[in-house]
């Protein structure tokens, strides 16, 4: 077994869609992003990037590169979903929280944990999506960003070396 830590932020700016764990959220404003932002994926992706030991997103997708401008962060998933094959590993189970002063995540919450499962390929009762706002306080209190940790627990495929 290997657990990874995921964490991210990106500010919101109004005009650009809001993607979380790959679900379209309606709300005025949106995550500004090298990708799409989806702010809920990238911590994702980090958390499981750390499991393996293969460093961060920034590593993997630079953010100065022309090939993932305004790609979705579910493809950009399809290549950490490929290493982890290559590695033997699948994932066990994730814990998500996003940090959200507006809009109101609760009616999203199980949209976003069964996306989150077609993404990583992970049945559904194996994700908790869990929102927070930030009462108030801070970028996220204030409206002008959205967080997301994550954690991620990877579990050898029979025959597998960690
Ligand atoms: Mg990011």
């Amino acid at each position: 077994m290997r657990i990874g830590i995921g964490h991210d932020v990106h500010r919101l700016r109004r005009g650009r869609k809001l993607l979380l764990g790959g679900v379209r959220i309606p709300h005025a404003r949106g995550l500004v992003g090298h990708s799409d932002g989806d702010v809920v994926l990238h911590a994702l992706m980090d958390a499981v990037l750390g499991a393996m030991g293969e460093g961060d997103i920034g590593d993997w997708f630079p953010d100065h590169a022309d090939s993932t401008r305004g790609i979705s962060s579910g493809r950009l998933f399809e290549r950490v979903k490929k290493r982890l094959a290559e590695r033997k590993m699948r994932i066990a189970n994730i814990d998500t929280i996003i940090h959200a002063q507006a809009p109101h995540l609760g009616p999203y919450k199980s949209r976003i944990r069964e996306s989150l499962a077609r993404i990583a390929s992970v049945p559904a009762d194996r994700i908790n999506v869990k929102a927070k706002t930030a009462e108030g306080l801070g970028a996220v209190g204030e409206g002008r960003a959205l967080e997301a940790t994550c954690v991620v627990l990877l579990e050898k495929k029979r025959g597998g070396r960690s």
